[in-house]
């Protein structure tokens, strides 16, 4: 397969890595976690997979200016701040926030800061309703300075950004014959803006994986996952002339662990990751992986993989995010 441009920025390939304590303490088929939360340092987990093919872009077109968005404690908006800061672009970052944050800094937010992002913080009616307006608004600002801007979408979930997985599942393909993992293989993940998920689709087809690929979403519901993954798929195999060899029934979104919220987790949640912690002294999240792998094992409880005896969780990173509930788990600790 032919890959666009690529910037080699992330560590790969990364492990995979059976849970075995974990596993074995509650009596469950082997979970093997895919470690992109090791692709990188600050920089860790999913994006930078997207954003070798994005900023590989960028450069290409003569970028000055990296302009995307996310949730205040965004982990695209830090790997692209990280990663702008790495290759000399200037980033300018559009987080979702009803006004300028309190102090301190924490997080995602705090490594945004340190890498020197210029930061806008504008509340979620108007991002939704107006994003155009405000990506306008900045590439204009900054080309009066004589200065191009490359935008990046949510999630760099895009034709571009899809490359990632596409990428990763070559790598997915190696780490199933050493490891002798027997089909169908069952793959899950979190998914948050779609391109992780539909970057796996084309890559299972691609590379002949043999895999259902499974997303558990953190935000929204079924069926904007269902449209948004089928608009990338579609997206991407127009922009490049490629067959993305799937069909409508190889989107599997699990919905039904969304919670409270995007971005906000139980107490159930909490302690999934701090059980994790302690036997596999491996950290999840509580916005994504930890989300979606405390909802993982839930299906796993319902039933819906019996016979299966290996699982793979593509942890996609995201630790940061545990340091603005410093609180909650405190809390936790406490008899
Ligand atoms: C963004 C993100 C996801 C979701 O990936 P998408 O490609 O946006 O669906 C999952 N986990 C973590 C830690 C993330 O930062």
């Amino acid at each position: 397969m032919q890959f666009p441009p690529r910037l080699r920025l992330a560590q790969t390939p990364t492990p995979l890595q059976p849970m075995q304590r974990f596993c074995l303490s509650r009596g469950l088929p082997t979970i093997w976690l895919k470690r992109d939360d090791l692709t990188h340092s600050g920089a860790s987990g999913n994006k930078i997979r997207k954003l070798e093919f994005s900023l590989a872009e960028a450069r290409q077109q003569e970028a000055d200016v990296l302009l995307t968005y996310g949730g205040l404690q965004s982990n695209h908006c830090r790997a692209t701040a990280l990663l702008g800061a790495q290759l000399g672009f200037k980033v300018h970052l559009v987080l979702r926030a009803p006004g300028e944050p309190e102090a301190p800094y924490q997080g995602n937010l705090l490594l945004d800061l340190l890498a020197g992002a210029e930061l806008s913080f504008v509340p979620a009616a108007e991002l939704k309703h107006k994003a155009q307006e405000i990506e306008a608004k900045w590439v204009e600002h900054y080309a009066q300075q004589g200065l191009k801007t490359y935008c990046i979408p949510i999630g760099a979930s895009d034709a571009t950004g899809f490359w990632g997985y596409v990428a990763a599942s070559a790598e997915l393909a190696t780490d199933f014959s050493i490891h002798d993992i027997p089909t169908p293989r069952d793959i899950v993940m979190a998914t948050g803006s779609g391109g992780t998920q539909s970057g796996l689709i084309a890559g299972n087809a691609a590379f002949n994986l043999e895999a259902r690929v499974w997303g558990i979403n953190v935000c929204d519901d079924e069926a904007w996952f269902q449209n948004k993954i089928q608009a990338d798929l579609t997206a991407w195999s127009s922009k490049y002339g490629l067959e993305p060899g799937y069909r409508l029934d190889d989107i599997r979104i699990i919905d039904g662990h969304v919670g409270e919220g995007y971005g906000k987790a139980s107490d159930e949640v909490l302690r999934t990751i701090a059980d994790v912690a302690k036997l596999e002294g491996v950290l999840l999240d509580p916005v994504y992986t930890g989300k979606a792998f405390h909802g993982l094992l839930t299906e796993i409880q319902r039933g819906r993989f019996d016979g299966v005896d290996d699982i793979v969780f593509i942890h996609t990173g995201g630790m940061f995010g545990l340091f603005p509930f410093q609180d909650r788990f405190t809390a936790l600790k406490a008899p």
